[in-house]
């Protein structure tokens, strides 16, 4: 009988993570007969692979699904929807250290109760996997087998001793952590997003290794529960594909926080003594030590391509970068498909469902969907939060497009004043001398819901002119949204119209 593939779990064993493992992978799980032959076996049952299979079992097809570990993938177990319940319970802790401004009081005295913390969000785990359960799945028809998927030709593949023959398949295994490559790391232990859920007690002292979306998330959380926390990062500033303003107002965010940053640092190497953990750092010729109960690392994502015997399957990969796919995400095997972080370059949960629905399409039905056709937004959630969609400056530049930026920082939105929540600015790139949105930074406490409204015009083609004329409700953060619009419409004002203007009002 297959086994959860997590023997370093040390979560409590409590009714939520029961239940979530009674949804995700039922103890005495038997798996089925396998079918003559699948429309589509789908490997991995992350976000990619769950939303490929339901939708194409919706569709009539014959589908089996196969996962070595957790339905839900990382998104449910290790990845979004953890770390985002426990960046909430932060927010809260910030607020209310931060009551005065508010003019309330703040309460005397604030202890985070962290088993607790981590209890609820064991809680809304288990509640959100009922969304990825096996009983869906069965009620859908799909057939579910857990185990190892290993391919043994171009049209068959093998899991827990049985053989699966299918028309098209797709390779859905995701991606793990990275580890960077210090001395010492191993041997002294460190965390990754892999077990950093299963904490029963905060670290008291913790050293984020990396500066990039994930380690600026949780460095900012375990701060804000009162972990004493370094981030480190080897670049002059944290979320390096970001713009360089919104990146700075983050560097800001985390020294009011009380983060101690250490940019431009690498950790060189690690050791234990007296029962803490000793890390060197280097930063140019100035060298460190810091003492810390716990390593967190958040160095990158490798893509999982090994132990399938892709060779045997026909498909080309690369280990650094993932499985080779083309636009329509079809594989050198013209039967075998990839989505999600086993192959793309942005690695997201909305960018994995989106890549799953290509394949189904032009897996099953003949499609030309296109996946460079796909506009992704993304956002880091912390607090001020950043996303970002569409094309940057440099890029623009770097393709000679001539761009025009409308900026409206928050403090010039009433209700980002009146939330006092004002660090953040809203920029739009437009097409100089026209109102075609080509790409947008937003730096606020909710960007991560204004963006949308950006990702919307980009894909439905509505220009800047077009947003002007939207209606926002008042007061809302989104208005900067509309006020960048405003201020485009005021550069049609050409020293001419006004001109015609004033004749016209003097007449
Ligand atoms: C801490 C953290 C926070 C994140 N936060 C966000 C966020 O806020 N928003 C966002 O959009 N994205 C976020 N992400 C990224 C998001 O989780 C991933 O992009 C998404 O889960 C990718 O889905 P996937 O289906 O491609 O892969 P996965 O979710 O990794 O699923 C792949 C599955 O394949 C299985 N598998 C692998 N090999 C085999 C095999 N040979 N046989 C059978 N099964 C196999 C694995 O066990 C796994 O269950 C976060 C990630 C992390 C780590």
């Amino acid at each position: 009988m297959p086994q959860r593939n997590d023997p370093y779990s040390t979560a409590p064993q409590d009714a939520h993570e029961r239940e979530r493992l009674e949804n995700v992978h039922p103890g005495g799980w038997r798996n089925p007969q396998p079918a003559v032959r699948y429309s589509l076996a789908v490997v991995g049952a992350g976000t990619a692979g769950l939303v490929a299979a339901h939708a194409a079992a919706a569709l009539g097809a014959k589908v089996t699904l196969i996962e070595r570990d957790l339905l839900g993938g990382d998104c449910l177990n290790v990845g979004c929807v953890p770390s985002k319940t426990l960046i909430r319970t932060s927010h809260l802790y910030a607020d209310m250290r931060n009551a005065e401004q508010y003019v309330a009081q703040t309460p005397a005295n604030i202890r985070v109760d962290f088993p607790a913390v981590m209890q609820r969000m064991r809680g809304i785990r288990a509640r959100i996997s009922r969304a990825d359960s096996v009983r869906r799945l069965i009620a859908a028809g799909v057939d579910v087998f857990f185990g190892q998927a290993c391919f043994t030709g171009t049209d068959a593949l093998t899991v827990d001793g049985a053989k699966l023959r299918f028309k098209k398949a797709l390779i859905a295994t995701g991606a793990r952590p990275d580890t960077p490559s210090i001395p010492g790391l191993v041997e002294a232990g460190y965390l990754t997003n892999e077990n950093v859920f299963d904490l029963t007690e905060l670290p008291r002292r913790l050293l984020v290794i990396g500066g990039g979306p994930l380690g600026c998330e949780l460095a900012q959380a375990f701060c804000r529960f009162g972990a004493q926390t370094i981030i480190t990062q080897n670049w002059p500033l944290f979320l390096p594909k970001e713009e360089r303003d919104a990146a700075q107002l983050l560097s800001d965010a985390f020294a009011r926080d009380g983060i101690e940053v250490r940019l431009n640092t690498r950790a060189v190497n690690v050791r234990v003594e007296g029962g803490q953990k000793l890390v060197d750092l280097v930063s140019d010729d100035y060298k460190s030590t810091v003492a810390v109960d716990a390593i967190l690392t958040g160095t990158g994502r490798v893509p999982n391509v090994e132990g399938m015997n892709l060779d045997a399957a026909g498909v080309d990969f690369d280990t650094t970068t993932g499985i080779r796919v083309d636009d329509f995400l079809q594989t050198s095997n013209r039967r075998i498909y990839a989505a999600g972080d086993a192959c793309l370059e942005h690695k997201f949960t909305h960018t994995a469902d989106a890549s799953a629905r290509i394949v189904v399409q032009n897996a099953l039905f003949l499609g030309r969907q296109r996946l460079s056709a796909l506009t992704i937004p993304w956002c880091t959630y912390t607090d001020p939060a950043i996303a970002h969609v569409g094309i940057y400056v440099r890029q623009a530049r770097a393709q000679d497009i001539p761009v025009k930026t409308f900026t409206i920082p928050m403090h010039d939105v009433d209700r980002a004043i009146a939330d006092g929540e004002e660090a953040g600015f809203v920029k739009i790139h437009v097409r100089e001398r026209t109102d075609r949105i080509l790409g947008a930074t937003i730096v606020a406490r909710h960007a991560g819901e204004m963006i949308n409204e950006i990702t919307l015009a980009l894909v439905a083609g509505i220009g800047l002119r077009t947003l002007a004329r939207v209606i926002h409700a008042y007061p809302t953060q989104a208005e900067a949204i509309k006020k960048a619009a405003d201020a485009y419409n005021r550069t049609r004002l050409t020293p001419t119209i006004q001109s015609m203007l004033r004749r016209w009002l003097a007449w």
